[in-house]
């Protein structure tokens, strides 16, 4: 396992980590979540990324059971979550960002855990009712108070990390140290185009998600959705509706040539392509299986076989390079 820096933090995170949206609680129970999480801390991952509203809470609250039996040193491992839903449905209580809210979704979180502390918390979305001010603040009083190490944002525009950053700059706040986004070969453009200057300017670090499309990548639903898989879940019906017939029919079936002639699957070369971003600190998996898991861990070992030749085979395949479009 490569561990890379999380931006221009000292944190090192494992290139591939572990993640439980969707999984954990509606697929995975505590005995499977320890199976993956043990089989994933072995191989070298160091990073679990977790979410208040995964799961209502349960995916922490199982997450907290895993790490509390498995006993790892708390130092070798770093575990985040992210606010912004909100598990109740008062008006201070979801869909918001502001001081009430994450001062008291913090401790719930932590809870849940059954940590003293996380070392991420994101602003899972952005929230347009609540002053900026005040949303960098809460989260610095977070890292202030030791209970939370670095604080970043998930699907922000730029310019709304820019801002946060700004401000933290002038009030001496803690700064955002990461952003995470869904990147994939189908969803380029913030991580290409869009935060091109936070890297250097801000020394933004990328945790990125979602890099099989939530499975699409694999290939599993070029002839129809399998039983059990992701598109079939109760509530994840609209991934379907999301997933173009070209991208299903035409462009994942040559993705799947390309992997044979370098001898991987196809769901690992669309990890190991975003994996070449040398921008993105780690790539957070997902994983219903065990057997998934141990298939995705090795992307690691497809990123040599990416020569400069593979890639413009990709890039022409795909059509969507945000820079040259
Ligand atoms: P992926 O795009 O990699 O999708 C993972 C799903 O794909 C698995 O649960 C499984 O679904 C299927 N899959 C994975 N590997 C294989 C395989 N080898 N063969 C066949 N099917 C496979 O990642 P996620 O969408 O799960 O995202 C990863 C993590 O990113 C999340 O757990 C979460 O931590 C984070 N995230 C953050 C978001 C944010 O807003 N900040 C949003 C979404 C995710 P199945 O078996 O059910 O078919």
């Amino acid at each position: 396992m490569e561990y890379r820096r999380l931006g221009s933090s000292g944190l090192k995170v494992s290139e591939l980590s572990f993640g439980s949206w969707v999984t954990f609680q509606a697929q995975v129970d505590d005995s499977a979540a320890i199976e993956l999480m043990k089989f994933a801390y072995d191989s070298g991952v160091n990073f679990f990324d977790n979410a208040e509203a995964y799961a209502g809470g349960e995916s922490e609250a199982i997450m907290g059971r895993v790490l509390k039996k498995v006993g790892w040193r708390r130092s070798s491992y770093v575990v985040s979550t992210k606010f912004y839903w909100g598990l109740h449905e008062g008006p201070n209580e979801k869909n918001t960002l502001n001081r009430k809210y994450l001062m008291q979704a913090i401790d719930g979180s932590l809870k849940r855990l059954q940590l003293d502390h996380v070392d991420l918390a994101y602003c899972h979305r952005a929230d347009a009712n609540t002053p900026m001010e005040e949303t960098v603040r809460a989260m610095s009083d977070m890292v202030t108070q030791g209970k939370v190490l670095y604080w970043g944002t998930s699907e922000w525009s730029a310019e709304q990390i820019m801002q946060a950053y700004q401000i933290a700059e002038r009030y001496n706040l803690h700064k955002p140290q990461m952003e995470q986004p869904q990147y994939n070969m189908l969803c380029r453009d913030k991580v290409e185009r869009e935060f091109g200057r936070l890297y250097q300017e801000l020394g933004l670090g990328l945790t990125t998600w979602s890099p099989l499309a939530s499975g699409l990548l694999t290939g599993k639903y070029t002839k129809g959705t399998p039983v059990g898989s992701r598109a079939t879940l109760p509530g994840y019906e609209w991934l379907e509706g999301r997933w173009s017939q070209k991208d299903r029919e035409e462009t994942v079936p040559k993705l799947h040539a390309i992997a044979e002639s370098l001898d991987c699957s196809c769901g690992q070369l669309a990890i190991a392509w975003c994996l070449k971003n040398s921008n993105v600190s780690t790539v957070i998996l997902g994983a219903s299986k065990l057997a998934q898991l141990k298939e995705n861990l090795g992307a690691s070992a497809v990123v040599p076989k990416l020569t400069p030749e593979i890639m413009a085979k990709i890039s022409s395949l795909l059509g969507n390079d945000p820079i040259k479009r």
